[in-house]
């Protein structure tokens, strides 16, 4: 099926064409996590929105891809909290040494290990991944393209420091291509060393970061001189693109903040450097918020995954909940919001042992019954509109309204069983068995009541046990002694 994708190049829904249309091939790059501390779930949305769009481009456009997610372990927030000796390192990583880039690579391996588990429990697999390269292990490649920007004449230095000359690019090409820049306060020749700035403050970037006190530093040697410092943000997406998938290449997510400054200047670093546009299409999720504001650290308005796997939520909706949102529409994130979602997954679920009653367990292709190819056609065709999540379940749960498993036969259920697996291959929230036999909802009262039961009748305090017995009993439950413990059942 042809996908249509939003373009933030373009600001307009734009029919997709893959660079390797004939290979069948598209290549995709992600921004990824700084790994200074853990995620939180906003930052989760950031990547379970490629990992929807890759899945959609497979499932739905046939197509075979190549994703990168960097990771970037380098940045003024990684050189922060890894030299400063955080909490992080007394109560999770162990002992700082002398060595400065060992720190670094420590800690980020730490937080790097953190958010392989998160994605991992939120079923974005990373053999779906081509690669997810550490920045550090590109400083050739980025300190290559700072000197093919030199040579261009788009990058000079100053105090110890390379910048990217904004004002000379101007002349050459549009900056602001993603973000309307207003050039307002714009000054020439005005620097700024920090990774994250403002648009009020549209000013020349830093390329290559002269070395500081108690910061690792690798040499850059640039126009003649050794300049020992580190890569700035901007300039490490570029290379890694470069090294691992070419220019240009076709997708290129991240949140919408990223659209400036980090997306604009990685425009005009690769484009000076290597002399092409390096995207075709930009594609930006939107923000998931709490009451109103964006979810950030700064704020400290967030749940990471673990803080929420604590107050007992399944990862699982956590993935459901996103993907029940357009990516590009902003997200207010509640637990009510959560438990409706999972109600909603469950009605499914239900449908899904429903029909395979109804099948015999038998799957067939949904091609096979004309109720479940039209599903399909429904389904997919909101899916290639740009990720139309919410409608695409919308035509699911009408459908599952208008056809109760009990009216289809075996044939038509088998076939719409083929269909939601295939749909699941995107979503990857279904279980595809016989309905499990029922397990029993036991009071967490009611368990204690039982151990305690158990300590005393092991403690031949046999008065006790049948006291306790009795209190079960009047809770609606009855106890047995099982071969090694003892089994609840209801009354
Ligand atoms: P960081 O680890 O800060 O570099 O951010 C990783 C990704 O998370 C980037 O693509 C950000 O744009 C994205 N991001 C950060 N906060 C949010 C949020 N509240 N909602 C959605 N995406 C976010
Ligand atoms: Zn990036």
């Amino acid at each position: 099926m042809q996908i249509h994708l939003s373009n933030t190049l373009t600001r307009s829904v734009e029919p997709f064409k893959a660079i390797r249309e004939t290979e069948n091939l598209v290549t995709i790059y992600s921004c990824g996590p700084t790994v200074y501390n853990y995620a939180h779930i906003g930052n989760m949305r950031a990547f379970l929105f490629p990992d929807i769009l890759q899945r959609v481009l497979r499932v739905v456009g046939g197509y075979d891809v190549r994703w990168v997610m960097n990771i970037t372990d380098i940045d003024d927030k990684t050189i922060r909290d890894s030299a400063l000796g955080s909490a992080a390192w007394r109560t999770e990583i162990g002992e700082q040494t002398s060595d400065l880039k060992q720190n670094l690579r420590r800690f980020t391996q730490f937080y790097t290990e953190e958010f392989v588990s998160d994605i991992e429990a939120l079923l974005i697999h990373r053999k779906g991944f081509y690669q997810m390269p550490f920045a550090t292990d590109y400083i050739p490649q980025m300190q290559d393209l700072i000197r093919r920007i030199g040579a261009k004449g788009f990058a000079y230095e100053r105090g110890g420091s390379v910048y990217f000359n904004v004002g000379e690019w101007r002349n050459a090409d549009k900056y602001g291509k993603l973000f309307n820049i207003d050039f307002e306060n714009f000054q020439e020749g005005v620097r700024i060393d920090a990774d994250e700035y403002e648009r009020e403050s549209v000013s020349d970037f830093v390329l290559w970061k002269g070395q500081k006190e108690g910061e690792p530093a690798w040499d850059l040697e640039f126009e003649g001189k050794t300049i020992p410092g580190r890569p700035g943000w901007h300039i490490e997406c570029s290379a890694m693109e470069y090294e691992i998938l070419g220019v240009p290449f076709d997708i290129h997510t991240g949140g919408v903040d990223l659209c400036f400054p980090h997306h604009e200047d990685e425009i005009a670093q690769s484009k000076a450097g290597y002399g092409v546009e390096p995207v075709n299409y930009w594609c930006h999720n939107e923000f998931l918020e709490v009451e109103g504001e964006k979810m950030s650290k700064s704020k400290g308005n967030f749940f990471t995954l673990r803080d929420l796997i604590a107050k007992g939520v399944d990862p699982v909706d956590v993935r459901w909940l996103m993907f029940s949102t357009h990516y590009a529409s902003r997200m207010n994130f509640t637990f009510g919001g959560l438990e409706s979602g999972r109600k909603a997954r469950f009605r499914v679920q239900e449908y899904i042992y429903d029909l395979w009653e109804r099948s015999g367990g038998t799957i067939t292709p949904s091609g096979d019954h004309a109720s479940a190819q039209a599903l399909r056609n429904a389904i997919f065709g909101e899916l290639a509109n740009d990720l139309q999540t919410p409608k695409a379940l919308a035509e699911l749960f009408t459908f599952v309204n208008r056809h109760p498993a009990s009216g289809t036969d075996a044939a038509e259920a088998a076939s719409v069983l083929g269909f939601l697996k295939e749909l699941n291959e995107i979503v990857e929230v279904w279980q595809f068995t016989p309905r499990p036999a029922q397990t029993l909802d036991v009071p967490a009262e009611v368990q204690q009541l039982a151990e305690a039961r158990w300590q005393a009748k092991k403690s031949k305090n046999f008065a006790e046990s049948d006291r306790l017995r009795g209190e079960i009993a009047a809770r609606g439950f009855v106890v047995k002694d099982t071969k090694d413990g003892f089994a609840l059942e209801k009354a």
